[in-house]
Formats: structure tokens, C-alpha cells, sequence
């Protein structure tokens, strides 16, 4: 049988590449996982709007504790995100155990 020596074994790799993989030590494989956590990492690093002044300042400062940098008020979210959709069908079932116990 005979070794194809082709010269695909070149190791180039793109500095696109190396961007990526420098940035997350820990995803490498897997182009989906890589756009996801490109995502996620946008999502953690945004500013949300406080719900308490309005102000847009709302951070995150651990997983899943949100603080709003203006008035200090302090959210339970997701870990990567503000809200989860998880968080908001908590949220409505929440307020309408308040309605109810009101009227
Ligand atoms: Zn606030």
C-alpha cells in the first residue's frame, strides 16, 4: 500500500483561528459551541436596564447576580444572561399568585 505524502499536513493555521482559540482556552472543538460561546460572552459583558431606577447599569457581578451599578438594586438571573425564559415564566406565575392574594 502505498503513503500518499500530500502536503495537506502543513500546519497553517488563520489568524482568525488563533483568535478564537486564544480566547477560550477551554472550547476548541466544534464550530457551533465556538459561535455559542462568542454569543453568550456579548450577553455577560452587556448592560441591562434596571427595573428599580430605569437606568441602563444593570452588570454582572458573579453567575446568575446582576447589580445595578446605579441605584445598587441586585437581580437573581441567569448565569449568562439577565433573563432566562425559565426566569420569566417564574416571573408571571409570581405575579399572579400576588394578584390573586390581593383581590
Ligand atoms: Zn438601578
Amino acid at each position: 500500500m502505498l503513503h500518499s505524502t500530500s502536503t495537506r499536513s502543513s500546519r497553517s493555521t488563520s489568524k482568525r483561528q488563533r483568535d478564537d482559540f486564544m480566547a477560550s482556552p477551554n472550547i476548541r472543538y466544534g464550530a457551533r459551541i465556538r459561535k455559542r460561546q462568542k454569543a453568550v460572552k456579548a450577553e455577560k459583558v452587556a448592560l441591562y436596564k434596571c427595573e428599580e431606577c430605569g437606568h441602563v447599569a444593570v452588570k454582572r457581578i458573579s453567575t446568575s447576580i446582576w447589580r445595578c451599578r446605579h441605584c445598587g438594586a441586585t437581580y437573581a438571573g441567569g448565569a449568562y444572561t439577565m433573563t432566562t425564559a425559565a426566569g420569566e415564566v417564574a416571573r408571571r406565575q409570581v405575579d399572579s399568585i400576588g394578584r390573586n392574594n390581593k383581590g
